[in-house]
């Protein structure tokens, strides 16, 4: 596997500026995971698990109690377990870059990659 980092690309789909965003590794610690989003394990990979409800274990601080949506049971993950997203919806508040005006927007991480820098169509 490649160890560069993905470069920025930009992201023409946001309506209110422009978006540069970071492509998500193929991997992600559990920690990262949260409500509704889509993620295989890597063993697992042909599963996809949508997630149904997501709490810290009750005795265990490192670990996640996951439930899938149709599930049979919650699965148990370390939160530095490496999973492979799927699908990361996120409303993300992001600062243009030239005049410092924040707004908030909807990605999906996944998809559109992380946000990394934003300008608004201000300018
Ligand atoms: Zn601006």
């Amino acid at each position: 596997m490649s160890t560069t980092p993905n470069p920025p690309s930009p992201n023409p789909r946001q309506a209110k500026g422009f978006l540069v965003t970071v492509a998500l590794p193929s991997t992600l610690p559990a920690s990262r995971l949260r409500r509704h989003d889509v993620f295989a394990l890597p063993e697992n990979s042909g599963e996809r698990l949508r997630i149904e409800s997501l709490a810290p274990h009750p005795q265990l601080p490192t670990r996640l109690v996951i439930t899938p949506v149709d599930a049979p049971m919650p699965i148990t993950l370390h939160v530095d377990e490496p999973v492979q997203p799927i699908s990361m919806h996120r409303s993300v508040e992001v600062t243009c870059q030239l005049c410092g005006a924040s707004t908030t927007t909807e990605i999906d991480l996944v998809a559109h990659g992380e946000p990394k820098t934003w300008v608004c169509n201000r300018h």
